[in-house]
């Protein structure tokens, strides 16, 4: 603890040190508010999954979202929603049926101030010394929509926006747990209970509380409470996620926040779990077959472009038995200029004479596995391969198909990735309105609670890639001033 006592006061309070409780945290400070930070981890750790992120961001250039930032958005904002629901959203917000303001649904005017509001965040956090420039990419073929980044990833964001909130007068209060809100008679938030590492309570009395402790991806527990049975093989991709335990959710739901995100789903990625390195990636599948542990095909392989597939494929990987497949691939692979590009993992495959062998290395049934590669070269036909676009090479009377890059696997020594789901980060969240106020279940606002990056949800179905950390920046951001000027009067 910064000074040693077990009660401080300040105007707002800040949980969580990521892009988002950093934005909240700047904000609140430029704002004038006496501002604390609470931070689980040690000074060294800390920034969650924000410290490890390459910080792509799914835009043109630093004034223009990509083309298809918004439609994803809206396509990924809930499911079958009642139409009279639907239609009463229409109205200005303040004439929403309260029913309506509490439903699990990503509010349209949300997406829409998120997507306004993403050149003006750009522009601030320029102002307060993060660069922007190009990035690189796994894929051989194009991007579907264009990227930017952070230069410096996340890491850079950390280290750049902590030491500006201390200049402004920011306390941060590292290997400090957020536990419980605390309420005062009329329901209004006035501070939380926090914890210490040997489990000392301290309060944090303030007229604020802004929620940026990211979602439950490191609690095993809630993971498979929420995403059912096959949660135990989804492992955090990068050391970051083990710190998000869900307890900022778990307090806004406690007093009453409505849930708002996907639950059930998350930020799925293949990985390679031989891996201790951050966001091992295996993206070379496309070019080879999948089987699972008995040996059998289950999935496409290359339907479309990888980078609107891969979260689907992977996330059909994980309810194989033991959450684990093989990507098999024969020394043709050698042929294709920078394969080794779509591979950020730092073990080399495993590599066998024949795919018996490889099986029983890598623990699958490669009798099988073999006869399923046979079946498979059977289905090729003649054609040109071209892993530099989607070629159109297809299987006949496969099933299931393989829709493009469709050859023989039949050239020794045959290789192999293992690869699992890692969950990036967890959809399931709190229900924010566009002053990134946590909204109630009766759809009135908990006074004084904010929530923002990833412990507000906003996704369902599939994450449009690129968008959580500007998320994290927008609303982050947007909770610090309100909160401010709230504490301030
Ligand atoms: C490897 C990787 C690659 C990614 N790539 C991209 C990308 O290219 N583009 C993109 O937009 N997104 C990407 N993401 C996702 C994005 O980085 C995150 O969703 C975003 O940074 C989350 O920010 P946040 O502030 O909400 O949470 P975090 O950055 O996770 O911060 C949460 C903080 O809260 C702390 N905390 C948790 N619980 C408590 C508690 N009870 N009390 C006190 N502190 C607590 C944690 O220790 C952590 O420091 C990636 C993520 C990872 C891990």
């Amino acid at each position: 603890m910064k000074d040693g006592s077990k009660l401080h006061t300040y105007d707002v309070v800040v949980v969580g040190c990521g892009v988002a409780g950093l934005s909240a945290a700047v904000a609140a400070a430029e704002a004038g508010a006496k501002v604390a930070v609470l931070e689980r981890s040690t000074y060294e750790e800390r920034g969650g999954n924000t410290r490890y992120t390459e910080a792509t961001l799914r835009m043109k250039n630093e004034q223009e979202v990509s083309t298809d930032f918004e439609t994803l958005l809206v396509e990924n904002s809930g499911y079958y929603i009642q139409p009279d629901f639907q239609a009463a959203t229409v109205l200005d917000y303040e004439n929403w049926p309260a029913l309506v303001r509490s439903l699990p649904f990503t509010d349209p005017e949300l997406i829409s101030w998120f997507v306004d509001s993403v050149p003006d965040v750009i522009a601030w956090l320029k102002q307060r010394g993060i660069q922007f420039g190009s990035t690189g990419f796994y894929g051989l073929i194009p991007r579907p929509s264009p990227r930017i980044a952070i230069v410096g990833g996340g890491l850079q964001l950390v280290e750049t926006l902590t030491p500006f909130a201390e200049k402004l007068g920011v306390d941060f209060f590292y290997q400090h747990t957020a536990r419980d809100l605390l309420q005062s008679d009329t329901g209004a938030i006035n501070g939380l209970v926090a914890t210490m590492l040997d489990n000392t309570p301290v309060t944090f009395e303030s007229s604020a509380v802004i929620l940026a402790s990211g979602g439950f991806q490191g609690n095993p527990e809630m993971v498979v409470r929420y995403i059912g049975a096959k949660g135990r093989f989804l492992r955090p991709i990068s050391r970051g996620g083990y710190y998000n335990k869900g307890e900022g959710i778990e307090m806004g739901l406690r007093i009453g926040a409505a849930p708002s995100g996907d639950f059930a789903e998350y930020h799925g990625q293949p990985i390679d779990p031989r891996s201790s390195a951050s966001e091992p990636l295996v993206m070379v599948y496309p070019y080879g077959v999948l089987v699972n542990r008995q040996g059998l095909r289950f999935l496409d392989e290359a339907p479309g472009p990888i980078d609107s597939n891969y979260e689907e494929a992977v996330r059909i990987v994980a309810e194989q038995k033991k959450g684990i497949a093989f990507c098999i691939l024969d020394d043709k692979i050698n042929s294709i200029n920078n394969w080794r590009r779509t591979v950020r993992t730092d073990q080399p495959p495993e590599t066998a004479p024949d795919i018996k062998t490889l099986g029983e290395r890598l623990g699958f049934d490669g009798v099988a596995a073999q006869k399923t590669i046979d079946e498979y070269n059977r289905c090729c036909r003649d054609g040109v391969f071209n892993p530099e676009t989607m070629d159109g090479l297809s299987t006949v009377g496969l099933t299931p198909p393989k829709s493009n890059y469709a050859v023989p696997i039949d050239k020794p020594p045959y290789h192999a990735y293992p690869i699992t789901s890692a969950n990036t980060f967890t959809f399931g969240g709190l229900k924010i309105n566009t002053n990134a106020q946590v909204v109630s279940q009766a759809g009135s606002v908990l006074s004084g609670l904010y929530a923002a990056g990833e412990t507000a949800g906003i996704y369902y179905g599939r994450y449009p890639g690129a968008t959580s950390v500007l998320r994290g920046a927008v609303f982050g951001r947007r909770a610090g001033e309100h909160a401010a000027n709230v504490a301030k009067g």
